[in-house]
């Protein structure tokens, strides 16, 4: 059973989409070279307590988890794929950073990842694997309107990233967010057009594609939490917390 939200419902969940936003940008720009991940997640931490708004991330102990999350932002380097978890660590220029960020506020829970290259220039590769996601994440934002099917989402996703030629992981994707942060559906980064429950406006989901460069296969380290991928090669996400609606898509995290 898919939740659905009443308009003045995603009215209150703005709130939350615009600090999830506006957090991400501040962190993304305070990722520079020499800035280390454990000062990313203070500073995370800090707007989240002048906010008022509760942590996703501090306390989550899902079964796959060694321990609770314990910081307030996911950070994931390089081969770090999803759920990075901060560490002593100094970003470098060329870098690949994706930063990961969800929290409730006034009792509504909005979600939402970027990618970056610290220092602004990397290779041509890495900004290709972001590009892609972007694009996906696109692809995947345009199918979230009344009429489609979720598996519309999911096959728009999967084409943009199989046509510039990654293979796509689908054990961890998109998934519906609202009172929580995981609700039903899961939302795969590929399937079949036509495929699955039909969408109505009122449902809210957060759409997450994430590539590998050269895998579609990972592991988790040794911290518990951080997926990294199989061969070593280099890892983007993006996500953005959508509303569907009569008139389209609502992007509740977009970042001005
Ligand atoms: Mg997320």
């Amino acid at each position: 059973m898919i939740p659905r939200h009443s308009p003045r419902t995603l009215d209150d969940m703005r709130p939350a989409g615009a600090f999830v936003a506006s957090v991400l940008q501040r962190v993304s720009q305070a990722a520079i070279p020499g800035a280390n991940l454990l000062d990313l997640d203070a500073l995370a931490h800090e707007m989240i307590r002048e906010s008022g708004a509760i942590s996703c991330y501090v306390d989550y102990h899902p079964s796959f988890g060694g321990s609770p999350f314990g910081k307030v932002i996911c950070t994931s380097v390089n081969d770090a794929a999803l759920h990075g978890l901060p560490h002593d660590y100094t970003l470098e220029h060329g870098d690949l950073l994706s930063l990961d960020f969800a929290v409730s506020l006034n009792g509504w829970v909005t979600d939402s990842a970027l990618s970056l290259i610290v220092g602004g220039t990397g290779t041509t590769e890495d900004q290709r694997l972001i590009d892609t996601c972007e694009e996906a994440l696109l692809a995947g934002i345009a199918a979230a309107t009344p009429g489609n099917r979720l598996g519309d989402i999911s096959a728009a996703i999967g084409a943009v990233s199989r046509a510039a030629g990654y293979s796509v992981n689908t054990d961890f994707g998109g998934h519906g967010v609202g009172r929580t942060m995981h609700e039903d559906p899961s939302i795969p980064n590929d399937g079949s057009a036509g495929s699955g429950p039909a969408l109505k406006p009122g449902m809210v989901f957060a759409i997450e594609p994430w590539l590998m460069h050269t895998t579609d296969e990972i592991y988790t380290d040794a911290d518990g939490w951080t997926l990294r991928s199989a061969d070593g090669s280099r890892s983007a996400h993006v996500e953005h917390t959508v509303a569907i609606t009569k008139t389209g898509p609502l992007v509740l995290t977009a970042r001005t």
